[in-house]
């Protein structure tokens, strides 16, 4: 028998997404793989989505991510009414066997609110769970809403009530695993890379220090609030300070970055981004945060580039310590291990990252997901 998905990807931008866009990419990357093992894939997302799938069902023609950056009382209709489109459709239809969520907080809220007509359901959760302590800390989806998480660390931190929704984790993947043991690593440069939004959580201050004081070249890559290239941060004037993100970045990393030793690059995408780090020769994530799944550190041992780290969230499941990349819970030594870490060897990351992440690993992963999802949904309606 055939499965039916509805997979919710939201209202916030097209899947695949033009640019920067986690959940987005997380459900493009899942999606042809599910379809390849016969599911059948209803999309709620965005008109221009441009992803294959079965059926696509939209309340808004484009992205609203634009929206985001208006007052909450402005923006705050925009999930709800995404959502209150995909509540109309389920209420509508009988073929689909299973929702799969990855909108925050509004998607989890309305599926556990739908009651029992509603299909069952499993919310992926792509964030810190220390969000939403008052939704998380009494959630009751009763025997037909389940979460799942990213990494095992991150539900451990998790708040009762949600941890009692949970079916377990799902490491996340890239389709630069697929057959990454096979492609020949190219030549590695001097530098070390940090990929990821400027942001305390991530780091970049502390890099930046340690790369003048070890003295190794370092690439920053990632925007800075909306700002992608240094250009458009610059041109934004002082108005753009009022992004939290913005004020990080130019109160305690801009005075580190000498554009020789430390160099801001702006978002890289593509080919570049691929490049850049496939070159490095570590990638370094100096985490402030636990880190709840790390998309960026299975793209580096993917394209075979050692991971430096502080053993933070995620890092040590997705990381061997001393085969893939060096971890340390001492910020201070970080620096010596990105010194330390010729002796990984690029072939086992790149060997790692094809056995553990790539999409068909996590499509898999997922399907056993909606099987347990649906089974505990129908034990309750049978008879005792
Ligand atoms: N990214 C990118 N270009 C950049 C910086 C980041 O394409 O300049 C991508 C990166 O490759 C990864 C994603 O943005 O796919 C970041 O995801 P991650 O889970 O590492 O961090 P998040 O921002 O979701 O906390």
């Amino acid at each position: 028998m055939s499965l039916t998905v509805l997979m919710n990807a939201g209202p916030w931008l097209s899947v695949p997404p033009p640019g920067y866009g986690g959940i987005e990419n997380v459900v493009a990357t899942l999606v042809p793989e599910l379809r390849r093992l016969g599911v059948r894939v209803v999309l709620a997302s965005v008109g221009t989505s441009a992803l294959p799938v079965d059926e696509l069902v939209s309340v808004y023609p484009d992205g609203q991510f634009s929206a985001l950056q208006r007052p909450y009382n402005q923006v705050c209709g925009v999930a709800q009414a995404h959502l209150a489109g995909v509540a109309r459709e389920l209420h509508a239809r009988d073929d689909i066997d299973l929702v799969h969520d990855h909108v925050e907080a509004v998607g989890l809220a309305t599926l556990a609110a739908m009651g029992p007509d509603a299909p069952p359901a499993l919310h992926t959760l792509h964030w810190d769970l220390a969000k939403h302590p008052a939704l998380y800390g009494h959630l009751d989806g009763g025997d037909r809403v389940r979460v799942n998480g990213v990494s095992a660390s991150q539900l451990a931190r998790a708040p009762q009530a949600l941890r009692d929704h949970s079916v377990g984790h799902v490491h996340l993947a890239t389709p630069l695993a697929v057959d990454a043991h096979r492609r020949p690593g190219p030549l590695k440069g001097d530098h070390v890379v940090v990929l990821g939004r400027i942001n305390p959580g991530k780091g970049q201050d502390v890099a930046a220090r340690l790369a003048h004081r070890y003295a190794f070249p370092l690439v920053l890559a990632g925007p800075v609030g909306p700002y992608h290239r240094p250009e458009d941060l610059a041109a934004a004037g002082d108005e753009a300070r009022q992004n939290p993100d913005v004020r990080f970045f130019l109160d305690e990393v801009a005075p580190h970055v000498d554009g020789d030793r430390v160099r801001w690059v702006g978002t890289v995408a593509g080919r570049d981004r691929d490049d850049l780090v496939a070159s490095a020769r570590v990638a370094l994530f100096p985490l402030r945060w636990e880190e709840p799944g790390g998309t960026a550190v299975v793209e580096s041992l993917a394209l075979g580039t050692p991971v430096v780290a502080t053993a933070r969230g995620c890092l040590p499941e997705l990381i061997d310590d001393g085969r893939t990349g060096l971890l340390t819970d001492d910020e201070e030594r970080l620096g010596e291990l990105v010194l330390a870490a010729g002796r990984i060897d690029p072939e086992e990351c790149r060997r790692e990252a094809a056995a553990r992440f790539t999409p068909a690993v996590m499509a898999q992963r997922y399907v056993e997901l909606y099987d347990r999802v649906r089974q505990l949904a129908s034990a309750r309606l049978q008879p005792v």
